[in-house]
Order: C-alpha cells, then sequence, then structure tokens
C-alpha cells in the first residue's frame, strides 16, 4: 500500500462534501429497506440518489476486470457479511438484518460509511449484535485522535467486542480514504495498544467493525464477490470515514443540517 496522505485544509473540505454526500446516500437507502423490498431495488436506488447529487459509485466496476462489482453499493444480508450485490431475485424479509456500504466519489474525493439496518422485529441476539457493533464503532472513532496509534483504535474496537462474546473480523479491515476509496494505512479490527502508524492531523480514515455471533472465519460465495461467515452466523457492520485532527475526531460520513 502506498505512503499515508495528509490532507491539506482544501482538501479536508472537500472530504466533507464528500461524507456528507455519502451519508445522504446511505440515509435515503436505508428509509426504503422493508419487507418484500429486492436488493435490486435498493441498489437502483442507490444508483438513482447518487445521479441526482452527482456523484458517482466507487464500488461499482471495482476489482478484476473478468469478474468486476456490479453493485454501486454492497448490501448483505444475514450471514453476509460484506460485498453483497443487489439482485432482482433476493428480496428483504421481515427479521432480517442488511448491512448498507456506500462508497463514492465527489468532486474527487470519496465519502464511505456503512449501517445494518433491522427489518421489523428481530431475535434478541440479532438486536445485540447491531448494538454492539455500532457501540464497537464508536469505541474506535473514540481513539481517532493526534499521536495514538492505528492499534490503539483496533485494540478498543476488538477488546469492546471480545468482552460482549462476539467475533470480529479480521480478513477484512478499515482504511485510509481520500483521492482513492482505498489508502493507507490499514485500520484493522484486532490489534494491540500503541503498534501501529502513528495518527496525524489531517489524515482521513475509514474505522469499520465487523462483527459475528458466531466464529468470524469467512468464505466467499461462487459469485466471487459475496463473503459470508463460515458457519452461517449473522455478521453486522457499521463504518464511518473520521478525519484525525490534534482534538476530537471528526465524523465526516455525517448528514448535513
Ligand atoms: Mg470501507
Amino acid at each position: 500500500m502506498s505512503r499515508i496522505v495528509i490532507k491539506t485544509d482544501a482538501e479536508i473540505a472537500k472530504m466533507r462534501e464528500a461524507g456528507a454526500c455519502a451519508a445522504f446516500v446511505l440515509d435515503t437507502v436505508k428509509k426504503n429497506v422493508a419487507a418484500g423490498v429486492s436488493t435490486w431495488d435498493l441498489d437502483q436506488l442507490a444508483k438513482k440518489t447518487m445521479a441526482a447529487v452527482g456523484a458517482t459509485s466507487s464500488s461499482y466496476g471495482y476489482g478484476d476486470a473478468r469478474n468486476p462489482f456490479r453493485g454501486h453499493i454492497c448490501i448483505s444480508l444475514n450471514d453476509e457479511v460484506v460485498h453483497g450485490v443487489g439482485r432482482k431475485d433476493v428480496f428483504i424479509k421481515e427479521g432480517d438484518i442488511v448491512s448498507l456500504d456506500v462508497a463514492l466519489n465527489y468532486g474527487g474525493f470519496v465519502g464511505d460509511n456503512t449501517v445494518t439496518v433491522a427489518v421489523g422485529t428481530i431475535d434478541v441476539r440479532s438486536q445485540k449484535l447491531l448494538k454492539i457493533t455500532e457501540e464497537a464503532l464508536y469505541k474506535g472513532i473514540d481513539q481517532a485522535i493526534e499521536g495514538n496509534c492505528v492499534g490503539d483504535i483496533s485494540w478498543a474496537i476488538q477488546s469492546f467486542a471480545e468482552k460482549n462474546r462476539l467475533g470480529v473480523v479480521r480478513d477484512l479491515v478499515g482504511h485510509g480514504v481520500g483521492r482513492e476509496m482505498h489508502e493507507a494505512p490499514q485500520i484493522p479490527n484486532i490489534g494491540s495498544p500503541h503498534c501501529g502508524p502513528k495518527l496525524k492531523a489531517g489524515m482521513t480514515i475509514a474505522i469499520e467493525p465487523m462483527l459475528t455471533l458466531g466464529l468470524p472465519d469467512l468464505r466467499t460465495l461462487e459469485d466471487g464477490w459475496t463473503i459470508v461467515t463460515k458457519d452461517g452466523s449473522r455478521s453486522a457492520h457499521f463504518e464511518h470515514t473520521i478525519l484525525i485532527t490534534k482534538h476530537s475526531p471528526e465524523i465526516l460520513t455525517i448528514l448535513k443540517k
């Protein structure tokens, strides 16, 4: 991976715009998650909303030219951890959990954010999974300040998840984000305090815990993209794009008032 990019004030201003845009698209799609809706319809809604605000999907066409990603966002249900692709024959059901990962380019910069949504009433263990995964994201964000290290973020997430007896996915990680969707450094969800690259003001990173009700081991489905838990247990995923400052972290993927 390339070296860590420290953004200028002008670049940070653009990252704020891209972040707000990604938050808006995510919020729009989230409001339309309901039993009976196909994942294809959600993907088309994301496509239309991005076009309406002048953004483009960072996910569409991503990857190997022989099998590029064919979704505008990632839509992952239940035991799917990440990289699910919207399909006309997959309909959301009451009791499902649905992860929506929106990464888009706006004005030359990327905003990247994810939520996992409950469809109607979900079982108690899934409720806990969503609650703890979202809280783990904020535990990580709290550590995202100048002078700390990447490992401080990782350890905050890992220790909180393990205390709550959830699996922590280690094969997928957060990342620097800027002109590119994936920049240095990697932000693992497993790690040790005071280890890894130092955080500096002007760095922009995506923090994204992925936790599981069972073991965190993964496999990829035949489509070459959708990643599921090996044991079939449910998984949740929450993500924000963050600006490191000298003081408190700034969440960039936040809705503009
Ligand atoms: Mg990401």
